[in-house]
């Protein structure tokens, strides 16, 4: 953790683990009440990026950097550059034992001016020969687990005829609403932004309300905004037998995926289903360079992924959390696994 000298700003990266290769994670530049609630979110956040690329199998470790704004400072460009070149100068400083990416309020630009002082960084834009916007590979990646939940809770994985609820139509749900769209599902579509109403109805999703979203009688609901909508009081209003979708953190505590298994609703894990960013990453730093054809069929991988989650919760009847979180830590500890 540095206070950066260009900016004044504290800039920080946690490696929570470097056992399965070098630590990667996003920066997230986000305003915080005081340093120590920065400090513990990028602590949380570099846990999570250990067990997201575990459970892909990537050979990476899990970090996190945190760009901290205070609550009331002014960022202008010229303040916004500097303290992205301070953070850079803390990924230096780590050696390459961190990469580096964009996250919550970063940019593919971003990390152009962050490569200015640090080779630790992936995400470039494609004309740097970077892998460039994440957001249609985490599309296509929850697709990938759609199919999977599909194909356990209904049999098949066809989706002509299935509805879907879909909440949240930004860069990872408006693509994943016209790949559900193309496969003939049935879409019910909700988000706090009214101009992305046009969008749902060019796709010839019925529009709704993010609350009528939740509750509605579909067979899959996608929660591609927020995390914590899965809580104590709306899980037991949900009307759907399997949930899978982009958002992150999608339960409010560890303990509802027991709630979700005890209602019969199946879960996909988040940070397996929208492992597409940073599995499309990884084959940037993959010595060939990187090649999006290559990073679709990795991509598209996360099904077997989910699927062999599924079979490991039933074999041991426990959730696909717990199922998730297992393979994981066994990877972590024994990285061959
Ligand atoms: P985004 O900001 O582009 O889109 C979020 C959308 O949700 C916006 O259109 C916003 O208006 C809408 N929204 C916000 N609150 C809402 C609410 N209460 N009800 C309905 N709609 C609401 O973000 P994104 O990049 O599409 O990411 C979506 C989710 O997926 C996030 O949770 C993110 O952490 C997760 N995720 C994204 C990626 C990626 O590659 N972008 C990768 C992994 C996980």
């Amino acid at each position: 953790m540095r206070r950066g000298t260009r900016s004044g700003l504290f800039t920080m990266v946690a490696v929570h683990s470097t056992v399965r290769g070098r630590a990667l994670g996003g920066c997230r530049m986000w305003r915080y009440d005081d340093s120590r609630s920065a400090v513990r979110d990028a602590l949380r956040l570099s846990r999570a990026m250990t067990y997201k690329s575990a459970v892909a199998d990537l050979p990476l470790g899990g970090g996190k950097g945190v760009i901290a704004l205070p609550p009331d400072a002014v960022v202008d460009s010229k303040r916004r550059k500097a303290v992205l070149l301070d953070f850079a100068d803390t990924v230096e400083r780590l050696g390459g034992s961190y990469i580096t990416a964009e996250d919550v309020g970063t940019s593919s630009r971003d990390m152009t001016v962050i490569a200015q002082r640090t080779r630790h960084v992936t995400g470039l834009v494609r004309s740097r020969g970077g892998s460039g916007d994440p957001s249609p590979f985490t599309a296509l990646g929850v697709e990938a687990a759609i199919l999977a939940t599909c194909e356990r809770a209904f049999g098949s994985t066809s989706l002509a005829g299935r509805s879907v609820a879909l909440i949240g139509l930004g860069h990872v749900g408006l693509r994943l609403a016209r790949l559900l769209s193309r496969r003939k599902a049935k879409l019910i579509v909700a988000d706090i932004d009214p101009a992305k109403r046009g969008e749902a109805e060019r796709l010839g999703a019925r529009w709704t309300t993010s609350e009528k979203a939740m509750t509605a009688p579909v067979d899959l609901l996608a929660p591609c905004a927020l995390g914590g909508v899965l809580d104590h009081e709306s899980v037991p209003s949900l009307q759907v037998p399997a949930v899978a979708g982009a958002a992150n953190n999608q339960l409010a505590a560890e303990a509802i995926a027991d709630l979700l298994a005890a209602r019969g609703i199946l879960w996909a894990p988040d940070f397996v289903a929208n492992a597409g960013g940073i599995i499309n990453i990884a084959v940037e730093l993959e010595p060939s360079g990187y090649d999006p054809g290559r990073a679709r069929k990795r991509v598209r991988g996360i099904g077997d992924t989910m699927r062999a989650i599924y079979d490991r919760a039933e074999a041991g009847s426990t959730t696909p959390l717990t199922a998730a979180m297992e393979l994981a830590r066994k990877r972590v500890s024994s990285p061959s696994a």
